[in-house]
């Protein structure tokens, strides 16, 4: 362990190592099908006595007192639990910048950020200091920080794995995923990870789709990109076309739409999820307070960040009495408008390509990319959330020193047919390596 932590010394992605005890004791013990292999798990995905702050303040003292159903299966895979990453706190962001805990930096280019709101297991990965990390993706959240840091970086279908242990942020749209540096490694621990679990009554069974894929669909038109990710883009529509692939080109006009449903629904999920912060059960409970409601105000108010009580606020403003049809229910039918659409895509395309964010990783502070503008940057990478399809962050290109991905995205339970499309696009564009990456060590 003391080679992993001294090389996260500038890029900061965890929040807390396993005790080398801890990791000693679970790699003799190891056996199954991931023995030995190392992992890192997102801060709001619970692991047995270890923190689960997840990048708030109101939690930072928080001990959890079981593993979540995902590390469950990976421990009794044989895969050793690490430590814990960094993210922007409750998952809300692009950038890891809004964890109230600590500034995780982007190995490629320690100025930028590493992307969010899983960006320290995406920077843990592409710096090498673990194979595979944990993430979570409500709206983009494992994808995103997997293009800006040039790994594959996996969002299942919905309910495909349990959420059980996962603190929750907005439940309809969110799941736990898989980032790591290579295909194979994604795919073992899918395999994994997955199935339906007693602890989440919305977990289900997978089904695997078909896996063969010929024709993928790709955007037409000015998508408003960053001229490295429009270069990256290009670059793998051929690479695909190389691979053999038939391309079709298409409209997805819901996506301007979905961005919105998207806020809507999740930031009302959110007021309702983190009620339960109230300074009286658990986590940071106010000294100042004079009264039940006085401790609650104050326990929230001193807990959570600008960012969280700004989500719980319109949360709460989308949902007040007499005013749901005006906001959640359209957002819902907007939400069945974009399904449509990519049922219909699916129709004729066995895979849909498209870029997991306009721009490549941004400076930390960027102003031209603000809190507002961030949010409608996820236009891309909210539909699979809304649709509940699986899609996977694939590193294309390396634009001007910094990694560019792009997301392929697939009918529901078709991860397979994603994974070899991935493999293929890989012999045609081989992800590059990070410059700062660590060499293998078995300390
Ligand atoms: N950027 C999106 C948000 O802030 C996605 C976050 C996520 O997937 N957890 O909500």
């Amino acid at each position: 362990m003391t080679n992993i932590k001294l090389h996260d010394k500038k890029i900061n992605s965890f929040l807390e190592f396993a005790s080398d005890e801890t990791v000693a004791a679970a790699s003799a013990a190891a056996a199954g099908v991931l023995a030995g292999k190392k992992f890192a798990v997102k801060d709001n995905i619970a692991v047995e006595g270890m923190h689960l702050t997840c990048g708030s303040k109101i939690l930072e003292n928080f001990v959890s007192p079981y593993d979540a159903t995902a590390v469950k299966k990976l421990k009794e895979a044989g895969a050793v639990c690490v430590g814990k990453t960094n993210l922007d706190e409750f998952g809300m962001g692009s950038s890891t910048d809004n964890s109230a805990l600590a500034v995780t930096n982007n190995p490629w280019d320690l100025e930028r950020v590493c992307g969010g709101s899983s960006g320290g297991s995406a920077a843990a990965v592409a710096a090498g200091m673990v194979p595979f990390a944990l993430g979570t993706d409500t709206g983009g959240s494992i994808r995103q920080p997997a293009s800006f840091c040039g790994v594959y970086g996996l969002k299942p279908t919905y309910g495909v794995v349990s959420r059980f242990g996962l603190v929750a942020y907005a439940s309809s749209l969110e799941v736990c995923g898989i980032i790591s540096n290579s295909v194979d490694t994604v795919r073992s621990v899918f395999e994994v990870i997955k199935g339906k679990d007693g602890n989440d009554q919305t977990s289900i069974e997978h089904i695997p789709a078909d896996p063969a894929a010929e024709t993928v669909a790709v955007l037409a038109g000015d998508l408003g990109l960053k001229p490295e990710v429009e270069a990256a883009y290009k670059k793998a529509v051929d690479g695909l076309k190389t691979a053999g692939f038939k391309i079709i080109e298409v409209e997805l006009p819901m996506l301007d739409y979905g961005i919105a449903a998207y806020y809507t629904i999740a930031m009302a999920e959110a007021s309702a999820n983190l009620a339960r912060y109230n300074g009286v059960r658990y986590g940071h409970r106010s000294a100042k307070a004079e009264g039940f409601e006085d401790l609650v105000r104050k326990s929230r108010d001193e807990g959570f960040g600008d960012e969280v009580k700004l989500r719980i606020l319109l949360g709460t403003y989308v949902l007040r009495s007499g005013f749901q049809d005006q906001y959640y229910t359209r957002a819902q039918k907007i939400r069945t408008a974009v399904r449509n659409e990519f049922d219909s895509v699916f129709e004729k395309a066995d895979l849909v390509l498209m870029p997991a964010f306009p721009t490549a990783a941004f400076k930390h502070g960027d102003q031209s990319l603000d809190q507002f503008q961030q949010k409608l940057a996820d236009k891309f990478t909210v539909a699979a959330n809304l649709t509940g399809m699986p899609a996977m962050s694939v590193p294309v290109s390396v634009e001007d020193g910094l990694p560019v991905g792009m997301q392929l995205m697939a009918p529901v339970f078709a991860e397979e047919r994603i994974f070899r499309a991935a493999e293929k696009l890989a012999g045609v564009l081989p992800p590059a390596e990070c410059p700062g990456k660590m060499e293998e060590s078995n300390d």
